[in-house]
């Protein structure tokens, strides 16, 4: 086929509309995708690598991927890291006593056991740290960091303990990355970097508890705060991406990727972040089965495992795919939730983009034509860098994502039925088309 022209009405969308137009009410006609989404959180709850709940759900999502009649449903090995939160708090002991809500920072060492106790100091960013580094020794340093955007923000918590260290400090606190909620902390993953540094320990408190020490120590009170953390590292254990398909009609070798991560932090059910990923991009070969809708490529459906705190999931499939990483025509994840308003972005080239607008055109009803730039995901990242793979992201309103990301309010109850029934159809129907249509989508 020539490349058809993205102006106008695309004709050679013709053949798709029927078959796209059944997959999307099919998508939107119940709620199928949420309820399993309830049945996944309500039964296995969080999912945190190397936990038993991870290893049970992963059985439970292979069942019933077979149970769906998908094809080639199977899981691949890797070994994942176990970081253990165990027995935590943070006390206020003055001015007043008061138990703060925490959470340790994945990744952090644990204090010992009678906990670090020390004068907390309060600084705005890097250079305020760097500018009062005399004051630092024995102290326990919270980075109050009014969050502006994720990328921005998340810095403080991934590097904040190796800042903190290298200046002397005994402990170092976030204040939790996300927009304000109802004093909710935020967990996520940090590291200490390659430098020979102190191993400090780590959490973030909630926005709430920041601003409040931030004013009393503007006000010149002192604020002694005591960390308890039994945070550790226990040996690598091995876990799984899940993996089913519905295997091309014509150019089987041909993969459409589609997922997201099956794994998540610990204090929520991880339904947001990333159980709800791996729902609507389950769907798209779950309703294609359903319907009898085969197309030419092989749609590939990986449930990955471990994103949050090792993405071995991801790497582990480049690494086991890498023969197959140029036969991949066509990356898609869904990793920053499902809230309205839902948006579909695309990373690829001009030639590529112009055919994946036409396409959009078949998701007006949904209210998605419109499809933005910026596809790609952390789990698709390797294979896609690997084999140049043109990606594309479902991404919900990140205010209302990021609110409850990393939390225990992140629970189905946050999430609307209908919002993922329109990000399954969504998906599904581009899926569908970019895994049939006559050529493969230009790289
Ligand atoms: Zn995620």
């Amino acid at each position: 086929m020539e490349a058809p022209p993205s102006l106008g009405v695309p004709g050679w969308l013709d053949p798709y509309r029927a078959n796209a137009d059944k997959l999307i009410k099919a998508a939107t006609a119940d709620q199928s995708a949420w309820n399993r989404l309830a049945e996944l959180t309500d039964t296995f709850g969080q999912r945190i690598s190397g936990s038993d709940n991870l290893k049970r759900a992963i059985v439970w999502a292979t069942d019933a991927m077979k149970r769906d009649g998908l094809e080639n449903v199977h899981t691949e090995r890797v070994m994942v890291p176990r970081w253990v939160r165990g027995q935590e708090s943070i006390e206020m002991i003055e001015p007043p006593q008061h138990v703060l809500p925490m959470l340790g920072l994945g990744g952090s060492v644990g204090t010992p056991s009678a906990g670090v106790e020390a004068d907390v100091m309060v600084v705005a960013n890097g250079d305020e740290l760097a500018k009062r580094s005399a004051e630092v020794k024995g102290k326990i340093v919270l980075f109050n960091v009014p969050y502006t955007n994720y990328g921005e923000t998340v810095a403080y918590r991934s590097g904040g303990a190796r800042m903190a260290a290298q200046h002397g400090a005994v402990a170092a606190l976030v204040r939790s990355v996300g927009p304000t909620g109802l004093r909710t902390p935020h967990t996520g993953g940090m590291n200490y970097g390659d430098e020979p540094i102190t191993r400090i320990p780590t959490a973030a408190i909630t926005a709430e508890d920041s601003n409040r020490i931030q004013r009393l120590v503007n006000r010149g009170v002192r604020v002694r705060l005591r960390v308890k953390m039994a945070a550790r590292f226990e040996p690598d254990v091995e876990s799984f991406n899940v993996v089913g398909e519905i295997r091309g009609s014509e150019k089987p070798e041909e993969i459409v990727l589609v997922g997201g991560h099956f794994d998540s932090w610990d204090p929520g059910t991880g339904a947001s972040d990333d159980g709800v990923g791996c729902m609507v991009t389950w769907e798209a070969a779950r309703l294609m089965k359903k319907l009898n809708i085969r197309p030419k490529r092989t749609v590939r459906v990986v449930l990955f495992t471990n994103e949050e705190n090792g993405l071995r999931g991801g790497n582990g499939y480049r690494d086991a795919h890498a023969q197959e990483a140029a036969n991949h025509i066509f990356a898609v994840e869904s990793d920053s939730g499902v809230f309205a308003p839902g948006r579909l972005g695309f990373s690829g080239s001009e030639a590529a983009r112009a055919l994946i607008a036409d396409i959009g055109t078949l998701l007006a009803p949904l209210g998605l034509q419109d499809i933005t730039s910026g596809g790609g995901g952390a789990d698709i990242g390797p294979i896609s860098t690997l084999g140049k793979v043109p990606m594309m992201a479902y991404s919900g309103d990140s205010t209302k994502y990021f609110t409850i990301h990393h939390t225990p309010a992140d629970t189905v109850d946050r999430i609307e039925p209908q919002e993922v029934s329109r990000a399954a159809a969504a998906l599904t129907a581009m899926i569908y088309v970019v895994a049939d249509m006559p050529q493969a989508l230009p790289k």
